[in-house]
């Protein structure tokens, strides 16, 4: 579904709110899979998936602080479909289309346009720049969603790839196993074979993501002997709450997905009404420490406006005196002689 009348047509919107839809629409890519559409409870005007991908009229309103490129990918791009930002990888972009457009996207000014393809042209010239660059360990492959490129295509990339000695790890970051599970066909997987080692980064936000088609589709994919990785967004209204955040990271681990990455809502324009702040965030992890397997916690991290890296931010429980434990008590350390205090 693209348009605000097939919004309205399935009840996920009130038809009084076409002109408003119809205004973000214009500015902004808008797209749900079938899937995504029967995972919203329409009856939820606060539904979490459904606030992630249906369009809104807030997303019109700009903040102080917001920026088109909000995590500085164009002054580390050398060339096109490169972001080179980090010594020892790069990003690759072969693909700046998705199967959802999630509406509180860091890359919302560049995804959904028409000249998103990466021409054989300058795919060529991109795997040169990593073919020339020895420091290069890791690709990741990124957009948009790399797994809607035709599996075809998706070999090619690979086979370059698999070329290039100095390259030794490619990962994928996608959302399709959550947005459209189905395409995660055995075409698709045999595509990405490779002898270098890939993993694939699945970005999801709330446990209702993961449910029995994903799971499948998540599945299939470490059948296949692929790593999985989970990448999730912090924001209001989705995840924001511990019992919320809890269930989602338990869903991620029972489906062989380790928590990498909980991202702090980046400064992307007309997204203000996702963001919360840092506090929210290291409270939300302070709670699940000790709590909740170990397996299951994330590194919370900010990507920094400008293009300078992401950054962890918390919480930190040593104060440079005291360790504070799971159950939120202080110990000295290191330990005050030879009598640790507990208090
Ligand atoms: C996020 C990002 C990476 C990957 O960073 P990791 O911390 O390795 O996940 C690499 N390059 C760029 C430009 C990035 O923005
Ligand atoms: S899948 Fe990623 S790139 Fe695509 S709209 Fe969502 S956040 Fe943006």
């Amino acid at each position: 579904m693209r348009t605000g009348a097939q919004l309205a047509e399935a009840e996920l919107i009130a038809p009084d709110r076409l002109g408003e839809i119809g205004r973000v629409a214009e500015r902004y890519a808008v797209a749900l899979t079938p899937h995504v559409v029967s995972l919203i409870d329409p009856r939820d005007a606060g539904d979490p998936i459904g606030r992630q991908f249906l369009p809104d009229g807030r997303e019109l309103v700009s903040e102080p602080g917001e920026l088109d490129d909000p995590i500085g990918d164009k002054a580390h791009s050398p060339v096109k479909g490169i972001v080179h930002r980090y010594p020892d990888r790069v990003l690759l972009t072969p693909l700046l289309h998705c199967p959802v457009y999630c509406r509180y996207c860091f890359r919302r000014e560049r995804v959904g346009g028409e000249d998103g393809v990466l021409s054989d042209g300058a795919l060529a010239e991109a795997l040169a720049y990593i073919a020339g660059r020895p420091n290069i360990w890791e690709v990741v492959i990124t957009g948009g969603d790399p797994l809607m490129l035709p599996p075809a295509r998706l070999r090619h990339i690979v086979d370059g790839l698999e070329a290039i000695g100095h390259v030794r790890v490619i990962r994928f970051h996608t959302r399709i196993p959550i947005a459209e599970p189905e395409r995660v066909s055995a075409s698709l997987i045999d595509s990405l074979a490779s002898t270098k080692t890939v993993w694939i980064a699945i970005h999801c936000n709330h446990a209702r993501e993961l449910g029995e088609a994903a799971a499948a589709a998540c599945r299939r994919l470490s059948a296949a002997g692929i790593p999985l990785v989970g990448q999730t967004v912090l924001l209001k209204g989705v995840n924001d709450d511990p019992a919320a955040m809890e269930a989602l990271l338990r869903a991620m681990v029972v489906n062989r997905i380790k928590p990498y990455y909980l991202h702090h809502a980046d400064m992307a324009p007309g997204t203000g009404h996702f963001r919360t702040d840092i506090a929210t965030g290291q409270a939300i992890l302070r709670q699940l420490r000790g709590r909740v397997s170990g397996l299951c916690q994330p590194a919370y991290v900010l990507d920094i406006p400008g293009g300078f890296g992401k950054s962890p931010v918390g919480p930190a429980y040593w104060d440079g005196g005291t360790i504070e434990d799971w159950q939120g008590r202080r110990h000295d350390y290191p330990p005050n002689g030879s009598d640790p205090t507990c208090n």
